[in-house]
């Protein structure tokens, strides 16, 4: 399984500055995440990890992102994403992005395309596993991607990264936009698909959810980490429950006191 490491890494987008001194660790086998609001600069984490900065006019401008000990960015701007896809570095970006005239099949043909997807039999295997996690998508293979609902979409999008083969799959809010219980559904398959021995990233809004899914977790304003720790033990803290999970003290008994939560100095 694949680790990740980011140290001090800052971002900017000409004079915006989106990312300051950020650093975190996925180790290898592990499910990561990070919360912030609007904003914060998550997207642009990920865009850092999977080396798709540069088409959105970005750039690090310090620190380093290695990935099983191999830099694959800092501040010479080495890789590139076909370069990160081809390590198993894959990234579902932000709003279910599919080709909506494409079918559905070629979607994930697509997928697998500069990936380290291998030969016929492996994009084959991928393809058995994608429909077995996705039912849906092997009954729906002809028809145009944009007829799927939202739902669909998402599950079409992460399909089409796991025909890459991802040994770290990168995911941009896959509940946004979705009813609980399809976002239940989408949390269970991220939790089979690492279960399955890929590392996960993900960024969220919904706490709630990411919370359950994570192991680790950072919490990111404003371009900084403001706060890090267990899972468990976030989602147990008072400014993440009131900040992050919609929780008054009033509401529900004194939380354990979290023991291991690392606060940064901002
Ligand atoms: P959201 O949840 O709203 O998607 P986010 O946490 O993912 O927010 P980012 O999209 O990473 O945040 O944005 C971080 C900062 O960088 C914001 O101030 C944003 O306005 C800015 N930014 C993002 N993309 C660009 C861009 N292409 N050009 C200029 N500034 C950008």
């Amino acid at each position: 399984m694949a680790s990740l490491q980011v140290r001090a890494l800052s971002v900017g987008y000409g004079p915006v500055r989106a990312l300051r001194d950020v650093s975190l660790d996925v180790p290898a086998g592990a499910v990561v995440v990070v919360l912030g609001g609007n904003g914060a600069g998550k997207s642009t984490l990920l865009r850092a990890v999977s080396q798709t900065l540069a088409f959105h006019r970005g750039a690090v401008t310090h620190g380093d992102i290695s990935f099983d000990g191999r830099t694959i960015d800092g501040r010479a701007g080495l890789g590139g994403p076909a370069r990160a896809v081809a390590a198993g570095v894959v990234q579902v970006p932000e709003g279910r992005q599919v080709f909506a005239r494409m079918t559905v099949a070629d979607n994930l043909r697509a997928g697998a395309l500069g990936s380290r997807a291998g030969s016929r039999a492996d994009t084959a295997r991928s393809l058995a596993r994608v429909h077995e996690l996705f039912p849906v998508l092997a009954g729906r293979a002809r028809q145009r991607a944009g007829l799927l609902s939202g739902g669909e979409q998402q599950m079409l999008a992460l399909g089409r990264a796991l025909m890459a083969r991802p040994r770290l799959l990168l995911l941009d809010e896959p509940s946004l936009g979705l009813a609980p219980k399809m976002a239940a559904t989408i949390a269970e398959t991220i939790r089979e698909i690492n279960a399955a021995g890929t590392s996960v990233l993900l960024v969220e809004q919904n706490a709630a959810l990411a919370l359950r899914l994570a192991s680790y977790a950072y919490v990111l304003e404003v371009g900084e980490v403001t706060l890090s720790g267990p899972a468990a033990e976030l989602a147990a803290s008072d400014e993440v429950r009131r900040r992050y999970l919609g929780i008054t003290d009033e509401d529900t008994p004194a939380p354990v006191q979290p023991r291991t939560l690392r606060r940064w100095s901002a």
